[in-house]
């Protein structure tokens, strides 16, 4: 990558100011960006912002956009919140070494396809705040990005207490995933979420209609979920696994995933 001017704003406005210009690009931990063969000709580091705290209250965690995933992965609330869920994902995410760089603004923004974090913070209902756009949904924003060049400031999650699951498949530890399924049980209701299909994560709706409606769970019923997990799912093939291979994948963790979380006593 290259930057042609190199700005580190200390004020929120002119940060969006410059983003505004063209060919210009917000800079976070860069992890990802440095790999891109692209050129920025305003490349905007988000670091004098102070946007790299995690702020816990009754209420939420909300997590500066700029927080490392090693900061949240050590943090000890929100590391081992519902059953430690981000930080197992976490954890899936190559070394130290990167996660002391990667933020989870650059993971959010970038929608990517393979992310490991995006999955478990659908599963636990996030919340994002931009500084134009204000508050908008995480599955929201999966499904459709911003239209106008934005800056992600806070991820919330407001605090619920329950059961939660994250697996992923990887060929090697520190490749991509092959496919990743995060779910959350707070009282009776689920959440269903699945990442990398290749695309980006994904809640299974008819999926946690389907569980939230019976009051009582079985292992048929659990298998029925998983069934119409795949249904209402696309996949796609990559160099990483066929669709037929993530079909299958993906009812087998669903399935797995959901006893765990439903047969276990809640906290
Ligand atoms: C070698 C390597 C392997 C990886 N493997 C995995 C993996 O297996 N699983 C996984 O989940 N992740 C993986 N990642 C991705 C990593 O977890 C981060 O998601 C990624 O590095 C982006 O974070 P960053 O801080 O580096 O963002 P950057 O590279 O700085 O930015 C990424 C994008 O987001 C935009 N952006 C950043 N911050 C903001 C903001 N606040 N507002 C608006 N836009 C913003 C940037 O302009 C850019 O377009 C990998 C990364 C690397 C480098």
């Amino acid at each position: 990558m290259k930057i042609k001017t190199y700005t580190m704003p200390t004020d929120l406005e002119e940060a969006y100011q410059l983003l505004q210009e063209k060919d210009a690009g917000i800079i976070a931990g860069g992890a990802w960006l440095k790999l891109l063969p692209k050129t920025l000709t305003q490349g905007i580091d988000l670091s004098g912002l102070k946007l790299d705290t995690i702020n816990e209250t009754e209420e939420n965690y909300t997590i500066g956009s700029m927080v490392t995933l090693r900061q949240i992965e050590t943090h000890t609330s929100l590391g081992t919140y519902m059953d430690g869920v981000l930080q197992e994902a976490i954890s899936h995410i190559m070394g130290v070494p990167i996660r002391n760089i990667a933020t989870i603004g650059g993971t959010v923004a970038g929608r990517f396809g393979f992310s490991d974090l995006l999955t478990p913070l659908l599963a636990l209902k996030a919340n994002l705040v931009f500084y134009k756009k204000g508050q908008v949904t995480l599955e929201s924003y999966l499904k459709e990005a911003l239209k106008e060049k934005d800056i992600l400031l806070q991820i919330i999650i407001k605090k619920e207490y329950g059961k939660a699951h994250y697996t992923t498949v990887k060929k090697t530890a520190n490749d991509f995933p092959i496919l990743n399924v995060s779910i959350t049980k707070i009282g009776t209701h689920f959440r269903v979420a699945v990442g990398a299909r290749p695309s980006a994560a994904v809640l299974a709706t008819k999926t946690m209609a389907y569980l939230n409606e019976n009051k009582t769970l079985s292992d048929d019923i659990i298998e029925k979920a998983a069934k119409i997990a795949v249904e209402e799912i696309s996949f796609g093939s990559n160099a990483r696994g066929s669709k037929a291979y993530r079909t299958q994948l993906c009812k087998v963790l669903v399935e797995r995933g959901i006893k765990e979380v439903a047969y276990e006593n809640t906290n």
